[in-house]
């Protein structure tokens, strides 16, 4: 059967077409009524390391409140985003979704902060980078088909999963790795992904930071993409509530991010007049934000990094977490008889690696109750 994805006549000549896929490591045959990126999107979502996105902060710890976005609200905002942006530009939106969804899976337990921590403690063993960790979990780390490790997704998404890397790294990552070394840039879809994740964390962080009430709406006129949308919504509804207001304009700055985006990179393409998915990679990045509306968006990137997630109250969170994985990643490296059965047996072949792997896996609740049981007399 074909798929009947209708995936060809929609698409622009210069989109990632799934039948051109560079294919995946391990030969499997087509599926039956999806496309190679649709049935990758599928297989994300079945993963263990999707459904531990629930459990992962993003800014704020997930026991923090139900309202905050976690890494799994975070990965579909971005693929709604994604999608949008793709169809208006005749992309492949499956592609774009498949690496959204996946984009985080490498997140260690309470974001940036536990991140930075272990890959503190991993200095002297590699290194720890969540965009390689995410590449791993699709490549290695899932344990769900009988023939191979990991999902065995398609090299397109693989390559749009792989948002940076280190060129130590790169060179150890044949066909992939490429790009980075020869400094080339990945598909038109993988870079609409990538700034569908700025676009969906701009903006649900300053949702998130007013209603958190780290940060005031006073605060947020001197922030000019934030001031002339709450503008406009204030002119048209008068009367408004606060959380109505924010909410308005939240939407309004998303959809003129989103607006600008595919505008920018229209006029990129049109200039640039890719004919493949190989010239796009050959190209100067394509999508972008116009000049005009990519400095507002920096001015808001900064105002979000000086008062919220350099707030003190996210401070001592990101400290306390800090030091939650740290002590985790000892304990192990110490003693890796206190690792679980199956992570054990991953320690032979390489601990320090083994015990990263585990302790990037945990949500922020699992890594807080293991750090019970291991340091707290009376837990077990
Ligand atoms: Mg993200």
């Amino acid at each position: 059967m074909k798929p009947r994805s209708g995936e060809t006549g929609a698409l622009a000549p210069y989109a990632a077409h799934s039948e051109q896929s560079r294919g995946r490591c391990h030969a499997e045959p087509e599926a039956q009524g999806r496309t190679a990126f649709q049935r990758d999107r599928d297989r994300v979502i079945h993963c263990s390391a999707f459904r531990r996105l629930e459990y992962k902060t993003q800014v704020f710890v997930n026991h923090e409140g139900d309202l905050f976005r976690t890494r799994l609200t975070h990965s579909l905002e971005v693929a709604q985003i994604g999608r949008a942006i793709a169809r208006q530009l005749g992309a492949n939106d499956d592609l774009v979704e498949a690496i959204s969804l996946a984009h985080d899976l490498g997140h260690t337990p309470f974001g940036h902060a536990g991140q930075d921590a272990l890959h503190e403690c991993m200095k002297a063993y590699g290194g720890f980078e969540h965009n390689l960790q995410s590449l791993r979990v699709v490549d290695e780390l899932e344990e769900r088909y009988g023939g191979f490790n990991g999902l065995n997704l398609s090299f397109e998404t693989r390559e749009g999963i792989l948002k940076h890397c280190s060129l130590e790294n790169a060179r150890k990552l044949g066909e992939l790795g490429e790009r980075f070394l020869r400094k080339r840039q990945p598909s038109l879809e993988a870079q609409i992904a990538n700034l569908a994740d700025e676009i969906a964390y701009n903006n649900h962080d300053i949702d998130d930071g007013l209603r958190s009430g780290l940060l005031q709406l006073g605060q947020l006129e001197d922030v000019p993409l934030f001031a002339r949308h709450a503008n406009e919504v204030r002119a048209a509804f008068p009367d408004i509530g606060e959380r109505r207001m924010v909410n308005e304009t939240v939407r309004r700055m998303i959809n003129t991010l989103i607006v600008d985006l595919a505008t920018e990179t229209e006029r990129r393409i049109t200039s640039a007049q890719p004919a493949s998915i190989d010239e796009v990679r050959e190209a100067q990045p394509l999508a972008a934000f116009s000049p005009a509306v990519r400095k507002e968006a920096d001015v808001l990137k900064s105002f979000l990094l000086h008062n919220l997630y350099r707030h003190f109250r996210v401070m001592r969170m990101t400290t306390k977490a800090k030091r939650i994985v740290t002590d985790l990643f000892r304990a192990f490296l110490d003693e890796p008889r206190l690792l679980p059965q199956d992570h054990q047996a991953r320690v032979a072949e390489n601990k320090a690696r083994a015990i990263a792997d585990y302790v990037a896996g945990m949500t922020d609740r699992y890594a807080m109750k293991e750090h019970q049981r291991l340091f707290a007399i009376g837990e077990s």
